[in-house]
């Protein structure tokens, strides 16, 4: 049976006292984040208006023959939420709950994510919404490609870069960039980041956003006096983010007490063995019956008593009705938007080191860059290169951030959004408005 992995949320009084917000609303949850930021920045109203808006939101609707030769309508969305800093950058995601606020968020927090590590891109973010596990491969394909010809107009290297994000993979961006390439006359390998090394991805591109949370959580262990050696983890999601975390931490001496997906969270006080567990998810494609521990439910993984909490899979699974149980000293943010924005004062009040998404899961979005760069120099890197780049990039953001959240006595979360709006409102001061 499916677990949820999404805890239930409910309607929390806004700021003004006077009206409701969804809790689970995730544009809601970047709005009020980015909120308290600007205040502490007294950013001028102007600006303020101005980076409250996305710059251009997409959506397409998306015919595709199934197998069985009926023709189903997909809907898609692509939101380029600033560009000010670069090309719109962010993932493609095909999920069921897809909706355009969900993906505006995403474009937002792809924009303060770039700027949080400092590198030349806008934020940007797509989506199907689509059951991609009831569909066979050619119907993806068929699916991918007219989504692809339907956005086609923002796409290119110096406008707008696709990745992979949820449920969509190497594969996937093989079928945008020969399709973009198809429609411009040319092969154009950097229109998308996270392709298969032999089209011009990157080594290291897969492993990037868990490796990149392995190097944040072993800042924070450092920061707060913790050994590495030993520290219990527990880890929701074992897809590309959650599986890598997982290995990384048990590899630098981390103990990973308890795994989980979809379909089934494993709890072992001895620790998993995290190489067998990869192996038995790569040959059953899920957790379920995975025999090495005993079975607790998503939301008991979310409140183990571990040193560090892990959620890698979707939004909006600590809320305010599991915030006040959550044990872990830590929570490094391998999803995006795992936290509610009514969560985070009660994860400060219980002194919970919160390692916020925009940076946490940054990892990705690096070694995107670097494969972007690989790509427009067409001159490659070794595996080498850039892991050593990348942890220079997460160690000196981490330390950017730790440093601002101390001077202005806010949590890392409020630092690193100040970091990221102070950074993409200079740009806009710089270059002004366009009349
Ligand atoms: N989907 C990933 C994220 O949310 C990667 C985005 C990218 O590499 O462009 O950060």
């Amino acid at each position: 049976m499916a677990t949820d992995l999404r805890v239930p949320t409910h309607s929390i009084v806004g700021p003004d006292k006077d009206t409701f917000l969804d809790e689970a609303n995730p544009f809601e949850a970047m709005m009020l984040r980015f909120d308290k930021a600007a205040e502490l920045l007294d950013l001028e109203p102007g600006l303020y208006r101005v980076l409250r808006h996305p710059e251009k939101q997409i959506i397409v609707s998306i015919p595709v023959m199934k197998d069985n030769g009926e023709v189903e309508v997909f809907t898609g969305y692509r939101v380029l939420y600033n560009t000010s800093r670069g090309p719109a950058k962010g993932g493609i995601r095909f999920d069921m709950q897809v909706t355009l606020e969900e993906v505006t968020a995403l474009a937002a927090w792809m924009t303060w994510k770039c700027a949080v590590v400092n590198i030349p891109f806008g934020g940007a973010k797509g989506g199907v919404a689509c059951d991609p596990r009831s569909m066979s491969a050619s119907e993806l394909e068929r699916m991918t490609r007219r989504y692809t010809a339907a956005i086609i107009q923002t796409l290119g290297p110096d406008s707008d870069v696709p990745a992979p994000d949820v449920n969509t993979n190497e594969r996937v961006m093989a079928w945008i960039m020969d399709t973009y390439s198809m429609h411009v006359g040319h092969t154009t390998t950097a229109v998308v980041t996270g392709k298969p090394v032999e089209m011009g991805g990157s080594l290291g591109r897969r492993e990037a956003t868990g490796r990149g949370c392995m190097i944040v959580t072993k800042e924070a262990l450092a920061h707060l006096g913790m050994p590495v050696e030993g520290t219990t983890v527990a880890i929701q999601g074992f897809g590309n983010v959650g599986s890598v975390a997982a290995l990384l931490l048990h590899q630098e001496g981390c103990k990973v007490v308890a795994i989980g997906d979809r379909s089934r969270c494993i709890h072992n006080s001895k620790g998993i063995d995290i190489e067998d567990a990869i192996a038995w998810h790569a040959r059953h494609r899920t957790l379920d019956g995975y025999p090495n521990g005993e079975i607790i439910s998503g939301s008991d993984l979310l409140t183990l008593d571990v040193d560090v909490l892990l959620p890698a899979a979707l939004e909006n699974v600590i809320t305010t009705r599991n915030a006040a149980s959550i044990r872990a000293r830590i929570i490094c943010e391998g999803a995006n938007g795992p936290t509610t924005a009514a969560a985070d004062s009660i994860l400060d009040e219980a002194d919970v080191f919160v390692i916020p998404d925009i940076l946490a899961n940054a990892g990705g979005v690096t070694v995107s860059y670097f494969e972007w760069v690989q790509d427009r120099g067409g001159y490659f890197w070794t595996e080498r290169l850039v892991n050593d780049r990348l942890r220079d990039i997460m160690v000196n953001s981490f330390n950017d951030v730790l440093t601002l959240a101390r001077q202005h006595r806010v949590n890392m979360r409020t630092a690193a959004y100040m970091l990221a709006i102070s950074r993409v409102a200079t740009v806009h001061r710089l270059r002004g408005i366009y009349a």
